[in-house]
């Protein structure tokens, strides 16, 4: 079923392809989990990646089997910046809202992911 949801804090622009395709293919649970994320933060994020064409996932050094890949099939990860990444990696932890929760300390990034076919939560700072 595919839902049309009207996000309040997310364009359909930030959430495309950020090559020259721009294809927009977001999982719809994932974009309600990802807003009532952002209500629960409470702060501006930036996003730096989101749906991500097979071919540019690969040029960004993405696997194949990654959650971002938009071109098969539908998104459910984004990456984003925000001021207080410490903030966000916790309430991340404690919402479970995702279970892939990757705080990439050097480029300053968190990703923040729903794997469908992982179970548990996976965490991790690199
Ligand atoms: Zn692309
Ligand atoms: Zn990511």
């Amino acid at each position: 079923m595919t839902i049309n949801i009207k996000l309040k804090n997310f364009t359909k622009n930030e959430l495309s392809c950020k090559c020259a395709c721009k294809t927009y293919n977001m999982d719809e649970e994932f974009l309600i989990r990802l807003q009532a994320f952002r209500y629960i933060l409470n702060m501006p994020m930036t996003i730096t990646s989101a749906g991500r064409c097979k071919k540019h996932n690969k040029s960004v050094g993405g696997v194949d089997t990654s959650c971002h890949q938009c071109e098969t099939k539908k998104a459910t990860a984004v990456d984003f910046t925000c001021k207080d990444l410490q903030k966000a990696y916790e309430l991340a932890r404690r919402t479970e809202l995702f279970n892939e929760i990757i705080w990439y300390q050097k480029k300053n990034i968190i990703h923040l992911g729903l794997d469908r076919s992982q179970n548990g939560l996976y965490c991790e700072k690199k």
